[in-house]
């Protein structure tokens, strides 16, 4: 199993999923060569994929969806009403045979993978477990922990959380109240501390835990892992390595 998060943030969010030998994109919100450079530096030929997963439609998910898929012919899976809401310019760069809609789940490439529900302002917005003989799963971009995602991500060996911000530091910063309201509503972004009692509340806690998608503006690498790690440790939880995706650079677990 290797799991690489290739960059993770608003600016852009891939991250690749190697299980039992099937190889799984979740995400393209870079540009396509990036994502192909990202990739080659893990050894893996973009070609070689067997899919790419879309959690949602916001752009840092999928700009670079329409030029890997010209190049790559890759199968793309998410929610009917997110295909349809991909920017019109993207719609029109996919051949409509590779876009696959999914409701529950489904098998790929020998996985067991899995869309979840997830709270945020999009059409519809899912996190993604990937399972073979180990399993994987990814959720970002939710405003809070329902009991969907709850189930969805328990007993999972990797999972990659989001751990957006500090609120603290958000209602200080700078940014106007709409966004700062967007971001702290049930439909936003997972808080630090948030990601910290969904880890802490599982009943079966993964080996290895991804802080994912962190504000550039209103959160720090360090804060997001202390903040966590604290509230872990408080709880007598210390033996979940935690793992801080990056913007610009790709963080991996092989
Ligand atoms: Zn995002
Ligand atoms: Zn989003």
């Amino acid at each position: 199993m290797q799991v690489s998060v290739l960059a993770s943030g608003s600016k852009g969010n891939a991250t690749f999923v190697a299980i039992d030998g099937a190889k799984i994109l979740v995400d393209a919100g870079i540009s396509a060569t990036r994502i192909k450079k990202a990739l080659a530096a893990e050894n893996v030929d973009a070609a070689d994929l067997d899919a790419v997963l879309l959690t949602h439609e916001h752009r840092d998910h999928v700009v670079g969806l329409a030029t890997l898929s010209k190049w790559y012919h890759l199968p793309i899976y998410s929610r009917r009403k997110t295909l349809a809401s991909l920017p019109i310019s993207i719609q029109q760069a996919i051949a409509s045979p590779l876009l696959h809609p999914v409701d529950g789940a489904f098998r790929l490439a020998g996985l067991s993978i899995m869309p979840f529900s997830t709270s945020h302002d999009a059409a519809d917005p899912v996190g993604w477990r990937l399972a073979g003989s180990r399993t994987v799963a990814v959720c970002t971009d939710l405003g809070f922990v329902t009991q969907t995602v709850e189930a969805a991500i328990d007993g999972t060996d990797v999972l990659v959380l989001e751990a957006n911000h500090d609120p603290a530091v958000l209602k200080d910063g700078r940014y106007p109240w709409p966004l700062k309201r967007r971001i702290l509503s049930n439909r936003g972004h997972l808080a630090n501390a948030d990601a910290a009692w969904a880890i802490a509340r599982m009943q079966h806690r993964p080996k290895d835990v991804f802080l994912a998608h962190l504000s550039q503006e209103n959160n720090t690498p360090d804060l997001a892992y202390e903040t966590v790690s604290g509230i872990l440790k408080g709880q007598g939880i210390d033996d979940v390595p935690l793992h801080v995706a990056r913007q610009d650079a790709a963080v991996r677990l092989i």
